[in-house]
């Protein structure tokens, strides 16, 4: 079943969309494969699905957060081939610039633990909108992790899911750095 949803521009922070109980019932946390085109969100409406393992991790890490100065709370987990998952949240600096997002910190976790197959990152934060990865974490996520499903859901329990590589078109990686004909300096590999 699809669903044509108003146009983004009229929904709002919490708006009435979501609040049609055939979209959305909170008890039930409903888990929306959702296409967004045009400004309309499409949903394929797969409701009552219990919320995933990896959700609710990102959403535990979330709730642990206590970023002391933008006071955005921001929770990632990250599951591995073997169905291990790792999460964690954001982490604030005095020197602003140090601070580090939870998704970045959910991966080098896992990569510091031995892991190099990836399948998933969940995102969720304070935000009432899907809140999606900075550039800097797509950059490196897709470097260490590949094009891993990106699973963010909003203050509403709705949730979405992109490629990474939709959300990081023509990456630049080690295949591009490696894609050199000669060495400025004169090296060779
Ligand atoms: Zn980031």
């Amino acid at each position: 079943m699809r669903v044509q949803l108003p146009p983004c521009s009229q929904r709002g922070h919490g708006g009435s969309l979501f609040e049609d109980p055939y979209v959305f019932n909170a008890a039930h946390y409903p888990i929306l494969d959702l296409i967004e085109t045009h400004g309309y969100i499409f949903s394929t409406m797969s409701i009552n699905k219990s919320v995933p393992a990896l959700v609710e991790a990102a959403e535990k890490a979330r709730e642990q957060s206590n970023p002391r100065f933008s006071h955005f709370r921001v929770g990632a987990a990250i599951e591995v081939e073997s169905g291990e998952i790792y999460s964690a949240f954001n982490i604030e600096s005095s020197s602003y610039g140090l601070s580090m997002c939870a998704e970045r910190i959910a991966l080098w976790k896992a990569v510091t633990a031995g892991e190099s197959k990836f399948r998933e990152i969940a995102i969720v934060s304070d935000a009432f909108d899907f809140c999606p990865p900075c550039g800097a974490c797509r950059q490196v996520l897709y470097e260490l992790a590949g094009d891993i499903d990106v699973c963010m859901r909003n203050r509403n329990g709705i949730v979405k899911k992109k490629k990474l590589s939709s959300l990081l078109p023509e990456a630049f990686t080690v295949k591009t750095l490696h894609d050199v004909q000669e060495d400025p300096f004169g090296r060779r590999d």
